[in-house]
């Protein structure tokens, strides 16, 4: 699953890329072919990401609406168009490129009404200037279920996946398991603050790196995480705890992220 980053690099780079011109629309395979016909020969008029959904918007208001879910993936090409390699769900052709989306969850034409249901769906998105923090600390602050789960929450705050909240929760030394509504409002502050810094660095540097003072480039992943997929804590040394969060692999530090007090029965 790509994590909110990478649509939002790839949102900036389709806009680039296609904002102001007549795309030539198609479904390669077949199975997005009456949407495509809607699409095609229109000129597209912006690309954006709310969260990990990417939105391409076209004259007279309808937009083209992808999610990649856990399989889909996009192919940038230069003109003149080389054949499609795979199943292609949707190709976009613009002036110098086009851009060829594969197996996505989601690939659907929407009117300005269902543009509007989708991302009153979606929580606000860390990359956004527009996003409403307080609709995240609102919901958050009335859960008793953990921040570890609510931050990747698509629904409850956009943009952050697996290997960012893992890192975010360590550098705020916050247990992944500490009811939400337990959370002071300054935690929640802090929390959203490191997901704009995080994530703006990963759309700058197409990678995920959450140390402070990384080497330029994109170098080892390893050299670029604090404690995912790491067995001993870079701040005290201590060794980190693998634990599972809604079936993907998390890693806390025990010490630096002490666990909440267990709720009295
Ligand atoms: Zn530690």
């Amino acid at each position: 699953m790509p994590e909110g980053h990478t649509i939002h690099r790839a949102a900036r780079d389709h806009h680039r890329l296609f904002a102001g011109s007549v795309l030539a629309v198609s479904s390669p395979q077949g199975r997005f072919s009456e949407g495509a016909a809607r699409l095609d020969e229109r000129r597209c008029t912006g690309v954006e990401a709310f969260g990990k959904h990417l939105i391409y918007r076209f004259e007279g208001g309808d937009v083209l609406h992808v999610h990649l879910g856990l399989f889909g993936r996009i192919r940038k090409r230069r003109l003149p168009a080389p054949d499609p390699v795979g199943a292609v769900r949707v190709r976009l052709v613009g002036d110098t490129h086009l851009v060829d989306i594969n197996g996505p969850t989601i690939c659907e034409v929407l009117d300005p009404d269902g543009l509007s249901a989708v991302v009153a769906r979606i929580g606000p998105d860390v990359l956004r200037a527009d996003a409403d923090p307080e609709r995240a600390f609102s919901r958050i602050a009335r859960s008793r279920t953990g921040i570890g789960r609510l931050i990747m929450n698509q629904s409850v705050m956009a943009g952050i996946g697996n290997i960012y909240r893992t890192e975010i929760l360590w550098r705020q030394g916050i247990h992944p398991d500490t009811p939400g509504r337990d959370l002071p409002r300054a935690a929640l502050e802090r929390i959203w603050a490191d997901a704009v810094h995080l994530l703006e660095i990963g759309v700058r540097r197409n990678a995920i790196v959450t140390i402070d003072d990384a080497p330029p480039g994109k170098g080892r992943y390893r050299e670029r995480v604090n404690i995912f997929n790491k067995d001993v804590c870079p701040a005290c040394g201590g060794a980190i705890a693998r634990i599972e969060l809604d079936a993907r692999r998390a890693f806390v530090c025990p010490a630096c992220q002490p666990a909440p007090a267990a709720a009295p029965d």
